[in-house]
């Protein structure tokens, strides 16, 4: 991967470590996996036998459920996987995971590949596409099912789900044998069958593995494995009424494409012992190549103001809390995107939270800080006002000349001249923001009021006489002197020491804007915890739109451009509303200059 957005590729070496790295490091040392054989595509042990040794040194996946977008939680899933594979000189691989007969929305599908290349990763390894969907494997789970049932692993439970729940036992009583439990070998294959030829109906029959009623581990006391289900399937319509469990599948589908370290959330922890039982009875069986993968279990992501379960994003979409999932208040990739987060600030964030075994919750800063980071030294600056009030320079066309315009300049980057400079210009008429006015200083204002001298960056000094009021008492317009000779970069311009620097957007040359001003979408730390209601915890002005004044350089911004406006943050032109030009220029505020989130 060669192109501007891809991982800066840190020496493996130089990134901390942590428990993954270690394990995998430790194969490596140790030749663990050295001896597997790659048939060039997913495949059973014997087809895997047959081909060339596996080029990858490791493999990794990233398994989704293709029914929703993708979350800032998934995106760290995405960097550990794809990120391990690219330290390691291994392979990741995409797999849609849709075992389950839901319909599967091609928009999710296509999202899950979009986000996973924005976030600057790919699935390709030299000319092979690893972009695998796990309902392709629905004829080899069948045959481990079988297999299973022959060896006396596994058989058809006909009780009740009601007796089957009551019979399973909890955590301090051991379960009950199922009456089914003894059927004999050929019992079992006969009806297990007839599940599959549709003879029987939803929810009067399921597989089990035959493993140990009495396990402390209630998951490893004879779990199902297929249940019927008469439903339509994307992929293999309707060939199929039986459909595996995910905990089943999840383990076959990374034997068949040779996974080495399998990496998934806490929450599967308990199902680890069931992961190895039955890739090891399946390894014994012949039927999967060795050596065989291995889970390994770390915390997800939970990020202080955010909701990431696919379920409540959705119904912050479908009851319309937020414009759709590409909302830039969402945690969605697309969100995140489209309020302006970049691919490098994503994977910054993920570096620097790193992986644990123990549940936390991360600050939201953290993330808004690896954003900052990543815009500070990319982003152009600009002059923007957001709450536009008119400045008049009162003796402007008797000192200057009536209706004259002075071209003034600014660094497109304080830090990088060879960026070369931006162009405006000084007139009579300034916009300046409202909060720049008062009548009756505070104490430490340095700003504009009556008889203070304040440069206007990048132009010039001038002197404040006072200001308007309608009749509610608002502030219409304030006006000041200029002092001729004061111009920035001109010889002498320092002669008049100021305190105040003020920002402006002159009234001849300004761009009209809307701009978003965006702030967290939940008003407290840990939405829906505890009794409430994540719904009740939205924060009713997560966004704010006004009617902004920016500079001229902006009239060209692109769709998806970032920029620094001085004093108030990182903007970034809209994805989707953004088109140049007066009036159709729309900016969101992507995050504040300083972490003032939460305070
Ligand atoms: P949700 O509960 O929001 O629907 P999910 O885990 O069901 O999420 P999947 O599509 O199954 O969504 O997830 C794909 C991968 O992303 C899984 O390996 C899962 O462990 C990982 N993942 C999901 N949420 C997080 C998170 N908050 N932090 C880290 N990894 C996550
Ligand atoms: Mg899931």
């Amino acid at each position: 991967m060669a192109s501007a957005s891809s991982p800066t590729d840190k020496d493996s070496a130089t990134k901390p470590s942590n428990f993954l790295r270690q394990v995998i490091e430790r194969d490596l040392e140790q030749g663990t996996y050295a001896p597997r054989r790659w048939a060039g595509h997913p495949a059973d042990a014997a087809e895997h036998r047959k081909g060339q040794p596996d080029p990858a040194r490791i493999r990794t996946r990233f398994p989704p459920e293709p029914n929703g977008y993708l979350h800032v939680g998934h995106a760290k899933s995405i960097c550990l996987n794809f990120g391990l594979a690219q330290d390691y000189q291994g392979i990741c691989h995409l797999r849609f995971d849709d075992t389950n007969p839901e319909k599967e929305e091609q928009e999710y599908v296509d999202s899950i590949k979009d986000a996973v290349r924005w976030l600057g990763y790919s699935w390709d390894a030299g000319s092979t596409s690893h972009l695998y969907q796990a309902s392709d494997y629905f004829d080899f789970m069948y045959r481990a099912a079988e297999y299973l049932i022959e060896a006396g692993k596994a058989y058809v439970d006909e009780q009740t789900p009601d007796q089957m729940r009551v019979n399973r036992g909890d955590f301090g009583r051991p379960g009950v044998d199922s009456p089914y439990r003894s059927r004999s070998i050929d019992e079992n294959l006969q009806r297990f069958r007839e599940m599959r030829d549709g003879k029987l109906a939803d929810g009067s029959a399921v597989l089990r593995a035959r493993i140990d009623m009495a396990s402390p581990n209630i998951n490893m006391r004879d779990p199902t494995i297929y249940r019927i289900k008469h439903a339509e399937h994307h992929n293999t319509g309707n060939k199929w009424c039986i459909y595996p469990m995910y905990t089943f599948a999840h383990p076959i589908e990374d034997a068949l494409e040779n996974i080495t370290h399998s990496i998934c959330t806490l929450e599967f922890e308990d199902q680890r012992p069931f992961y190895d039982w039955l890739l090891d009875r399946l390894g014994e069986g012949g039927l999967i190549n060795l050596p065989r993968p291995h889970q390994y279990e770390f915390a997800r992501l939970n990020l202080t103001y955010v909701i990431t379960s696919k379920r409540k994003l959705r119904q912050l979409v479908d009851q319309g809390h937020v414009t759709g999932w590409d909302d830039p208040r969402m945690p969605t990739i697309v969100g995140l995107r489209r309020r302006g987060y970049t691919p490098e600030s994503l994977r910054l964030f993920a570096d620097r939270i790193g992986v644990s075994k123990a549940d936390s919750w991360i600050d939201y800063s953290t993330l808004e800080i690896a954003l900052r980071d990543d815009l500070d030294p990319k982003a152009a600056r600009a002059m923007a006002v957001l709450d536009p009030v008119k400045l008049v320079i009162t003796n402007w066309d008797e000192v200057m000349g009536a209706g004259h315009l002075e071209p003034c300049a600014a660094p497109v980057h304080p830090h990088d001249p060879a960026r070369g400079r931006r162009e405006f210009k000084f007139g009579r008429e300034l916009w300046i923001e409202r909060s720049d006015y008062e009548e009756t200083p505070p104490k430490g204002f340095f700003r504009l009021f009556p008889g203070n001298k304040v440069r206007m960056k990048f132009g010039y000094v001038v002197e404040c006489t006072g200001a308007t009021r309608d009749a509610s008492g608002a502030i219409v317009e304030v006006q000041a002197k200029v002092l001729p000779d004061t111009k920035s970069g001109t010889p002498g311009a320092d002669a008049v020491k100021v305190k105040g620097n003020i920002s402006w957007v002159g009234v001849a040359d300004g761009v009209k804007a809307e701009v978003r001003l965006y702030d967290r979408l939940f008003a407290v730390p840990q939405p829906g915890a505890g009794e409430k209601d994540f719904l009740e915890e939205l924060n009713p002005s997560s966004l704010t739109v006004v009617t902004a004044y920016v500079e001229p350089s902006l009239a060209t911004a692109k769709a998806d451009e970032k920029f620094q406006f001085e004093r108030h943050g990182y903007f970034v032109a809209d994805r989707k509303d953004h088109s140049a030009g007066d009036g159709n220029a729309v900016f969101n505020r992507v995050t504040g200059l300083k972490d003032s989130f939460g305070k």
